[in-house]
């Protein structure tokens, strides 16, 4: 069947992913391959303008590729490569550095935030980072990128750069991408306030043991006014709650829902249910990976292959980029 165009996404190797990655992006990233030619990036060059060190960088790619992999991507049907192993992004970055207005990507707010976060490495490829997100997204012709709200400006912004630039050369070379808002819940950490997030380590990867599971589920901060088992609970503001409703049955949301509010159940026993269901759904999701990660060479190949596809439709589209520009 005839898919319905071409989405883009990247990520940075971050290593293991955990329920916030699957449930925010992954399950999207496969979901997305039933009517779309998906090609999906790990970021490593977008990476190093935050890191402090590369010494993970090759183990978190593998252990991202193994996470994606295993979750449902199709690596014959997608394309699943490393971004710096198509180097013409680049060369493409370099390009629409040139038509992109320094002021606009200093008043971005993700920018903005970065200086605030890392005040003491304020890099030139900070600056430039949706620079070269631009050029990733362009230099395979996209027609679609998945993205949360928070992402939105810089896919507007990847649209005017490619307006500036076929205004500016006067050919229509480059694609104006269009925002896939995808509506993903915002997955709270065990702490049950903030965001899930390696950096906080409240996360729970997807990857761990049903043991190492339960243990983190168990530390899952729950209705904060429920202090005595006796009390009763109120599931609207309880993060395991929320996660029942993604990873349990209908009677059992029911039965969570009704036994909470009358100090039916305990916080130990509901999170005991959640632990089990969440590992009952991961478990094909694991042997999948387990079997995997014991070849970690056709990880690489696939990503090698991957890179090959990606990069020759890189570079057709170099071809028309130096065309446009008139260069010699
Ligand atoms: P990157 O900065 O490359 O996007 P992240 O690891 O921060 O890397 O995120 C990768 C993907 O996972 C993004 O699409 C992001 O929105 C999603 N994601 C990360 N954490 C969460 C979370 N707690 N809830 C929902 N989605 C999340």
């Amino acid at each position: 069947m005839a898919k319905k165009g071409r989405v883009f996404s990247g990520a940075r190797p971050t290593g293991r992913q955990h329920l916030g990655n699957y449930l925010g992006a992954i399950q999207n990233y496969v979901k997305l391959q039933d009517d779309y030619d998906c090609i999906y990036c790990i970021v490593d060059i977008h990476a190093l303008t935050t890191m402090e060190t590369t010494r993970d960088l090759k183990q978190n790619t593998i252990e991202m590729a193994l996470d994606w992999l295993a979750a449902g991507i199709r690596p014959d049907e997608s394309i699943m490569f490393i971004q710096s192993h198509v180097p013409e992004v680049m060369e493409l970055h370099t390009m629409l550095s040139m038509v992109t207005p320094l002021g606009k990507l200093t008043d971005l707010p993700t920018f903005k935030e970065k200086v605030r976060e890392q005040p003491n490495n304020v890099n030139y490829g900070l600056v430039g980072y949706p620079v070269l997100m631009a050029a990733d997204i362009m230099l395979y012709k996209a027609d679609f990128v998945p993205v949360g709200v928070d992402q939105a400006p810089h896919i507007e912004f990847t649209r005017e750069i490619a307006r500036s630039f076929n205004y500016r050369y006067g050919k229509n070379v480059l694609v104006e991408p269009q925002m896939k808002v995808t509506k993903v819940p915002k997955v709270l950490g065990i702490d049950g306030a903030q965001k899930m997030g390696k950096s906080l380590n409240n996360h729970i990867e997807i990857a761990a043991t049903p043991e190492e599971t339960q243990q983190r589920v168990m530390q899952m901060v729950t209705d904060p006014a429920r202090i005595k088992r006796n009390d009763p609970g109120n599931p609207d503001v309880c993060n395991v709650f929320t996660m029942h409703k993604i990873f349990s049955s209908p009677e059992e949301i029911e039965m969570v829902n009704t036994e909470c509010r009358r100090a039916g159940i305990g916080c130990v026993d509901c999170k005991k249910l959640y632990a089990k269901n969440l590992n009952a759904h991961l478990e094909p999701f694991r042997a999948r990976r387990a079997e995997m990660a014991e070849h970690p060479q056709d990880v690489w190949d696939i990503l090698e292959d991957g890179a090959k596809r990606a990069r020759s439709i890189a570079q057709e589209t170099m071809r028309e980029v130096h065309d446009a520009i008139g260069l010699p």
